[in-house]
């Protein structure tokens, strides 16, 4: 978050918009959400939905969700169900569904117009001779006409509609706008608005030949619509004259005005589609859901919450810049909202038994504790207490370091929930290794007791051996291992795959309620972490939990660690 961020959240595009309203220049603002359905939604697009939804919702308005759906070899129907799910899972709703194919007829008439006004002509140079002819705009080299460019108009037309009816192969015509090959844009380079395809449509079958490009497609789909302000992200303020010219040359049914925003970017992943697909295609991960990606659908089955993303991107805040934000301020986020939401409980990721010698055998007493410390409307649990219990590996150390406040023999710790117990006994199996502990438990440190709020160092957490269950907790990490893997020069992106991003512990305990919750249920494991059932692969009798976050940051004290190293 930017130290200079104003008191009141506000940024460039909600000051636009509600100068818009003021000057009476608008009386309804009308947004979209345009995704190509090629692929899954990842956060970066959430950046883009809650600007979107969250400008119109803000301010009365409506917002349209449409599939930009021109390109028939890439976009099916599974993508658009999937996005749907992700924007209502992110917790907006749009006012109208629509998709670009709606539009064909009349981006079909509205491109006949600028032929009949000899504003677009049907070329047919080759791709290659186009690019040749474009020049070299970038050093202000002005571009060549094409011999096709000044056709009569009624030859365009006659080739168009021939276009359209699937007389021609692939490549043979395209029809291109007649702007200005001197332009220093190379957009405005007399660009291209239909190649034929001569491919099935997923919603319009065998309709159509020729396929509208995007820039053609999506100005005069907002036109259409009557969306008044097109926000999309930075790489189009290229486009923008372009997307104005089109508009400026149509009996357009409405004006709206693009602004352009910075993407949002996180570190240790990857955001593009392209790289998305090659890891889901390639097996590096399980699908387009796995919880180690950033698309929505991942994240919710991480356990990511929508009311996180949407408080990240909100907070964060819009603008013209560009920047990375650290993966660990996102899963700060996480770890807010899940603090108020999530209920206590205990697991042991690592058990080690615990024999407390002067508990009866065979006997289960039940222990009362809170499910949230703060919050008392959430209620209690109740916890079983038995003669053996599990503890975490980690929290016993035979030979300790001095600030060692856990288990040691002779030692004492509080069992959380329970009393405070002392190590009198290490059993060890034929390696040396430990294998047991014998504890006593100091029953006036008992709550109601009057040595209850008798102190010790240190309190560790513990399920009873024999109510706690066994489940598989999926440690999800970062997918990287270095912050920018598109961006270390010379190597390939997978080379830092990181080898832990998923670690799985079969055998970790945890208390019965834990094991019974379903798909999607969520927990603090005290001391350890938030954690949730997978949404896919929990199933009753055979519980699997992701690990959502940890319960601090460990990555800042690595980059930290890492920092002091290389100074
Ligand atoms: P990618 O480059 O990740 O494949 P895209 O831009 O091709 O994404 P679209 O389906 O065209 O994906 O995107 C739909 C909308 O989401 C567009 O308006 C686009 O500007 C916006 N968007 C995409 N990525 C981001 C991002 N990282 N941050 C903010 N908005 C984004
Ligand atoms: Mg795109």
């Amino acid at each position: 978050m930017s130290s200079d961020a104003p008191a009141v959240p506000t940024n460039f595009i909600r000051n636009i918009v509600i100068e818009d309203l003021e000057s009476g220049k608008h009386q309804e603002i009308v947004t979209r959400f345009p995704p190509e359905p090629n692929g899954h939604l990842h956060i970066g697009h959430a950046k883009s939905i809650c600007l979107n939804f969250g400008i119109a919702d803000e301010f009365g308005g409506r917002t349209n969700l449409r599939f930009d759906d021109t390109n028939p070899l890439k976009e099916n129907e599974d993508f658009m169900n999937a996005i749907m799910d992700d924007v209502r899972w992110l917790g907006f709703e749009w006012d109208n569904l629509f998709h670009a194919s709606d539009y064909f007829g009349q981006l079909y008439d509205f491109a006949v117009h600028l032929i009949r006004t000899e504003k677009a002509y049907v070329e047919e140079l080759s791709a290659d001779e186009m690019l040749d002819y474009r020049g070299d705009w970038m050093n202000n080299e002005p571009g060549r006409e094409s011999p096709w460019r000044n056709r009569p108009v009624e030859e365009s037309l006659d080739l168009f509609e021939r276009m359209k009816n699937g007389e021609f192969e692939d490549g043979k015509y395209v029809l291109r706008a007649k702007i200005d090959m001197n332009s220093p844009d190379r957009f405005m380079r007399d660009p291209v608005m239909y190649r034929i395809r001569n491919a099935r449509h997923h919603r319009t079958g065998d309709e159509w030949h020729i396929y509208p490009m995007y820039d053609w497609a999506h100005g005069i789909s907002d036109a259409i619509e009557g969306i008044t302000h097109s926000l999309c992200t930075l790489e189009f303020e290229e486009h923008r004259p372009l997307y104005e010219w089109f508009l400026e040359n149509i009996p357009t049914p409405s004006m709206p005005r693009q602004i352009e925003f910075s993407r949002g970017n996180l570190d240790y992943t990857v955001m593009s589609k392209r790289r998305l697909r090659e890891l889901v295609e390639e097996g590096h991960v399980k699908g387009w859901d796995d919880p180690r990606l950033p698309t929505l659908a991942g994240l919710r089955r991480r356990g990511f919450t929508p009311e996180a993303i949407r408080a990240f991107w909100s907070d964060l805040g819009v603008s013209k810049s560009n920047s990375i934000i650290s993966m660990g301020v996102l899963e700060n986020y996480v770890r807010n909202d899940l603090n108020v939401r999530a209920p206590r409980t205990m697991a042991v990721m690592d058990p080690l038994k615990v024999v407390l010698t002067n508990l009866p055998e065979g006997e289960t007493e039940w222990l009362e504790a809170p499910l949230h410390p703060q919050n008392e409307e959430m209620g209690t649990r109740r916890v079983a207490l038995t003669r053996e219990i599990w503890i975490e590996r980690s929290d016993f150390m035979e030979d300790p370091p001095r600030k060692f406040f856990r288990l040691k023999p002779g030692g004492e710790v509080r069992l959380r929930n329970a009393f405070i117990v002392q190590c009198t006994n290490v059993i060890k199996d034929g390696s040396g290794n430990v294998a047991e502990l014998h504890c006593e438990f100091d029953p006036d440190t008992r709550s109601g007791m009057p040595g209850a709020s008798r102190k010790v160092k240190g309190t560790i957490h513990w399920v009873s051996a024999e109510h706690g269950v066994p489940v598989e907790v999926r440690l999800c990490d970062r997918l990287f291992t270095v912050p920018n893997p598109l961006g270390e020069k010379d190597h390939d992106f997978r080379e830092f795959l990181n080898p832990h991003s998923m670690d799985v512990m079969e055998h970790v305990i945890v208390e019965p309620e834990v094991a019974e919750g379903g798909p999607g249920d969520f927990y603090q494991f005290e001391r350890t972490g938030y954690f949730c059932h997978d949404l896919v692969d929990s199933k009753s009798g055979r519980p699997v939990l992701n690990r959502i976050v940890t319960l601090r940051d460990s990555w800042a004290r690595i980059e930290k660690e890492m920092a002091q190293r290389r100074k």
